[in-house]
């Protein structure tokens, strides 16, 4: 199911299979936006919960938008909030007007509404705008996980029309609506139908890489990704890892975003062909050779795995920068590699040598999100 697109932005032109940077608060942290460009990078994600609450969508608008304020001229992504609330969020609560939660920042109450979120994204100027939804934080009984995904279809609805009356496509943004279902396979499917129906310009896949064994995030894919329109994009939500990244291309996904390259990175874990490595190891002291021989970022060629090393074990803040510099260049060259192959009709043996070479990390760890269902009203 593996396939090669073109998504035309007002902003540019974004190749598919892509991964998507994550710069949560209008940065890819430690990077300069030229910087994320030369890594390969086509368009960059931001976060609508974020931004909102800090510095609020009011200052960005006066800036004249997010591309702007930020000084990235390429297509932004911005992420609905959704799961932040749910993951970093205090008290929040669930209502079918919408959820309302205290800011992480400074506890003040706020309220999201599939419309709100629709007006807060036109006003960053967002070239792909999502859907709030209802995430469930997993295992969750069935009743509530099936109340959720009803309810973010409903919302899907709701952010349909809202964007509809704010001009539509003639604001230069296009909406995304957002599968859920939890590991529920009749839900998925059912939730993949209803994004599926809806009037939007892709269909993002929410609710996966939450922690499940592998075989069952497939499963997911594999049972609702050809349900979804063929000519519309398909953006797997917060899946990041090498790995993952082949085997859903596999699966028919186009577009991918997670925080993982880059918080990786930070913490000197960085990607080679053979595997994550942690360059702050003792075998690296004295590897006056790149940490990637096969490289081509601008760390790479110009730095040694013993220079990566020492700034890690002097905390400089240029490892930081480094080492995000090469995590991101190394996932675009993968996704290059993926489209390529793709072109060629070699999609299959690139999979199969990347297997052979690649060994993933296994038991990585997510935050796991509490189970917030919604309230009746009195
Ligand atoms: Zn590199």
């Amino acid at each position: 199911m593996a396939r090669r697109g073109r998504i035309a932005t007002t902003r540019g032109t974004i190749e598919t299979p892509a991964f998507m940077p994550v710069g949560t608060q209008a940065t890819v942290k430690t990077l300069d936006p030229d910087e994320v460009w030369r890594t390969g990078a086509q368009v960059i994600l931001a976060n609508t919960y974020h931004l909102m609450l800090r510095p609020g969508v009011d200052l960005i608008r006066e800036a004249g938008g997010l591309h702007a304020f930020m000084a990235w001229n390429g297509p932004i992504l911005t992420d609905s909030g959704g799961f932040q609330v749910f993951s970093l969020a205090a008290n929040a609560k669930v209502r079918e007007e919408g959820v309302t939660f205290a800011s992480h920042l400074d506890g003040a109450r706020w309220t999201m509404t599939p419309e709100s979120v629709v007006g807060l994204q036109l006003g960053f100027g967002s070239d792909i705008m999502m859907q709030l939804d209802h995430v469930l934080g997993l295992p969750a009984e069935r009743r509530a996980i099936e109340d959720a995904t009803e309810r973010s279809a409903r919302w899907l609805e709701r952010a349909v029309t809202a964007y509809e009356a704010r001009g539509g496509p003639a604001s230069r943004s296009v909406l995304f609506g957002i599968q859920q279902g939890g590991m529920d396979p009749d839900l998925r499917v059912r939730s993949a139908r209803q994004v599926a129906e809806a009037n939007v310009a892709g269909c993002a896949v929410g609710g996966l890489s939450v922690g499940e064994p592998k075989p069952v995030m497939a499963e997911m894919l594999e049972l609702s990704t050809p349900l979804l329109p063929r000519h519309k994009p398909r953006y797997l939500m917060g899946v990041g890892s090498p790995e993952d990244l082949w085997h859903s291309v596999a699966r028919g996904i186009d577009m991918f975003d997670c925080v993982l390259p880059t918080r990786a990175a930070r913490n000197g874990a960085l990607y080679t062909p053979d595997g994550r490595i942690s360059i702050t190891n003792a075998r690296f002291r004295s590897q006056h050779t790149p940490v990637d021989e096969t490289c081509d970022c601008e760390a790479c060629t110009r730095f040694t795995a013993a220079y990566f090393h020492h700034l890690f074990r002097a905390r400089e803040v240029l490892g930081l920068r480094l080492a995000s510099i090469h995590n991101l260049r190394f996932l675009a060259r993968q996704m290059e590699t993926i489209r390529t192959a793709i072109e060629s009709g070699t999609f299959a043996s690139a999979l199969s040598a990347f297997d052979q070479r690649y060994l993933p990390i296994v038991g990585r760890g997510r935050a796991q999100l509490p189970v917030i269902e919604a309230e009746t009203r009195a």
